[in-house]
């Protein structure tokens, strides 16, 4: 075995305490030895307000892990970069297309890797929907995220901020597992609701067409209370093909043939391993270009207020 990878985590919040800090405890592939954040701290490590302090004074760091909100991570992610150290972002990569293409010069530059991670695409049936797409027919696809922003992101701010996307901040997800599943696509249509007290929007409907001309529908809500809905569907001819539960789940014709906890984040881990120990980057943009296009093209219609 290697030795393990010194890395540091930025941006300590939510995401870091609920997945980070867990899956980097059980991969003898890491030795966390430092966090930078401005108010969150991590037990037990040395901790800094910011990752210029933590370079300063952990030059042994070797990786970086950088988890804040998506629209404020380029600064810090280039610095990373430019004093030479791996650089793993959590999803999605940046607030614009072009920035993440920066970063990704600037790893080849400076002969380190960068992985943009999509944690969904780890999610334990979506290498079975891919293989059973690769050998079926597919006529047509609809993607279902349909979730309740007060569950899950209370009082965050930044996601209905310009740059956090709104409700294409879980529907990022869907599209990282969409584009790893089904064939190339692009967008033909988009309606994106914006409650008019915000700046992001609450709910969206997308159509795409494949190259070869199928068509494949997107439903994204985000004030969904009760059951909550993180489906792809496809119609083909080998049967009707669900994967649910953000991926964890696949059924055709009704029938589960694939259903398994979730590891999504020990196999990020895992892949930035990979990626840092062959010498190589892993940064596919597809899904947020896809959201991209969805702003440039949509037509934006203004809804009702939404409050906490
Ligand atoms: P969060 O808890 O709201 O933010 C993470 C941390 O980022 C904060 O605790 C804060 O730490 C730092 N931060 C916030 N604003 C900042 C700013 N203006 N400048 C610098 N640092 C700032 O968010 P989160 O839920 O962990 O999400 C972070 C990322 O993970 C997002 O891209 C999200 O899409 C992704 N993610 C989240 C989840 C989830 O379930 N929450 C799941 C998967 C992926 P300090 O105040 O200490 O600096």
């Amino acid at each position: 075995m290697s030795q393990p990878i010194k890395i540091g985590i930025v941006g300590v919040g939510k995401i870091v305490r609920d997945q980070h800090l867990p899956a980097l405890a059980k991969d003898q592939n890491y030795r966390l030895i430092a966090a930078a954040s401005r108010h969150g701290k991590v037990d037990d490590i040395a901790n800094f307000p910011d990752i210029e302090a933590m370079l300063d004074a952990v030059p042994e760091l070797e990786a970086v892990s950088f988890c804040m909100p998506p629209q404020f991570r380029y600064d810090a992610a280039r610095t990373a970069l430019m004093a030479k150290r791996h650089v793993f972002l959590e999803k999605p990569p940046g607030a614009t297309v072009s920035e993440v293409e920066d970063l990704k010069t600037l790893a080849a530059q400076n002969g380190v890797s960068l992985f943009a991670s999509w944690h969904s695409r780890y999610a334990p049936a979506v290498e079975a929907a891919r293989a059973f797409l690769d050998t079926a027919k597919i006529r047509s696809a609809a993607i279902n995220w349909k979730e309740d922003v007060r569950r899950w992101h209370p009082n965050q701010e930044w996601i209905w901020a310009p740059g956090g996307f709104g409700v294409f901040d879980p529907g990022i997800n869907a599209l990282s597992i969409a584009t790893h599943i089904l064939p190339a696509m692009f967008i033909t249509s988009a309606v994106l609701d914006f409650p008019e007290n915000r700046a992001s929007p609450v709910a969206a409907r997308v159509t795409f067409r494949t190259s070869n001309g199928l068509p494949v529908t997107m439903d994204l809500d985000w004030l969904q209370t009760g059951p909550q809905s993180w489906d792809i569907l496809a119609d083909t001819d080998k049967g009707a093909m669900v994967l649910s539960s953000g991926g964890s789940k696949l059924a055709i014709d009704g029938k589960v043939v694939h259903d398994e906890p979730e590891a999504e984040y020990p196999m990020l881990y895992k892949r930035f391993a990979e990626i840092v120990r062959a010498g190589t980057s892993d940064v596919d943009l597809a899904p947020l270009q896809h959201v991209a296009d969805a702003f440039m093209l949509g037509k934006r219609n203004v809804v009702e207020a939404f409050f906490d």
